[in-house]
């Protein structure tokens, strides 16, 4: 498939060829996407899904907070939602989100209607497409425990309401399968004092200022915590905190943090966090997992 030859006719959003994906990322790196996709709505999108040309893959991508995107970009087509898909609405007692929308603005929402249960959200810098499919959570709260349904595309088009107990939810995880589009999704919240919510999300928000490093380029922790343990103690303990290679660095705040000092290359970023999945392992035995998504090819890999 090349540029030249779009394969994709009569989708009413915006669909444009080769767009860096880097600026679209909190890591800032990566090549380009084949294509963006935005859609107008839900039914574009499932007009782009099953009319697409069978070898063509398709990935929806949120505000990259927890995404490492490649060298060589992504092929076929990314999707990114935006404004049509960031609505909130209440509805039949439950808060519906979608899912272009912030999970900090559906905290405050939920605050503003003097609901509680998602004050967790405050400190997630990603959206509710992205909480649900990585089941996001914080200080004790997770998305999944206040998720009722989400409303998703398959990756024929068709559109499901899945209950929160057929997505598969599990420490940041879901049985989303890559190619399955998060369309919104409904909380079953409980009213509380907004005096108390609020001051919860304030507790919230500075012990995350003292803890980790904010206003840096970042994908949050780039590794799950293993059962009973921390991945940052065992990052600190293999000597990694503060580790380097070229523009990427292990952060001396938070260990757990990749973080692109600037100028980085995905392959820096990535290899880093290899090594120190390396050092971990002959340090301690413990395999760290992948929080950060990883997509697109390795530089060289790119189609012309
Ligand atoms: C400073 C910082 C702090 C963070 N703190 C936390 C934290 O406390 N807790 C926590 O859980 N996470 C945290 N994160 C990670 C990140 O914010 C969450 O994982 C978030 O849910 C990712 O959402 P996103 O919209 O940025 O998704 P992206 O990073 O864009 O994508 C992540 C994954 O979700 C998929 N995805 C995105 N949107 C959709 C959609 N609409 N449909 C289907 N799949 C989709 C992507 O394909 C990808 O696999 C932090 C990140 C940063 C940078």
């Amino acid at each position: 498939m090349t540029v030249a030859d779009p394969p994709l006719p009569r989708l009413r959003g915006r669909l444009r060829p080769r767009v860096p994906l880097a600026p679209l990322t909190w890591l800032r790196v990566g090549g380009a996407a084949e294509w963006l996709f935005q859609p107008a709505d839900a039914d574009d999108l499932a007009h782009l899904l099953r009319t697409r040309p069978p070898e063509l893959p398709v990935v929806a991508i949120g505000v990259g907070s927890n995404l490492l995107v490649r060298d060589g970009g992504v092929p076929g087509v990314v999707v990114r939602l935006s404004r049509p898909f960031a609505g909130i609405t209440f509805e039949d007692g439950l808060l519906v989100a979608g899912a272009a929308c912030l999970d900090q603005r559906v905290a405050r929402a939920a605050l503003a209607m003097g609901l509680s249960g998602l004050e967790f959200m405050i400190g997630i810098p990603g959206t509710v497409g992205g909480a649900v499919r990585m089941n996001a959570g914080a200080f004790g709260g997770e998305t999944g425990e206040r998720l009722e349904w989400a409303e998703v595309l398959d990756p024929r088009g068709e559109r499901h309401r899945l209950a929160a107990r057929e997505l598969g939810l599990g420490y940041r995880r879901s049985d989303l399968g890559g190619e399955w589009i998060v369309l919104r999704a409904a909380f079953r919240l409980t009213p509380g004092d907004p005096a108390r919510i609020r001051a919860r999300m304030e507790e919230i928000r500075r012990e995350r200022e003292q803890s980790q490093p904010l206003r840096v380029a970042t994908g949050g922790s780039t590794f799950k915590n293993p059962p009973g343990d921390k991945a940052w103690r065992l990052i600190a303990a293999a000597g990694c905190r503060g580790l380097r290679r070229g523009r990427a660095m292990m952060s001396e705040k938070h260990c757990n943090f990749l973080v692109n000092l600037g100028g980085a290359r995905a392959s820096e970023l990535e290899e880093l966090g290899e090594e120190v999945r390396s050092r971990v392992r002959e340090r301690t035995g413990v395999e760290l997992e992948w929080e950060i998504h990883r997509i697109g090819r390795p530089p060289g890999g790119e189609t012309s």
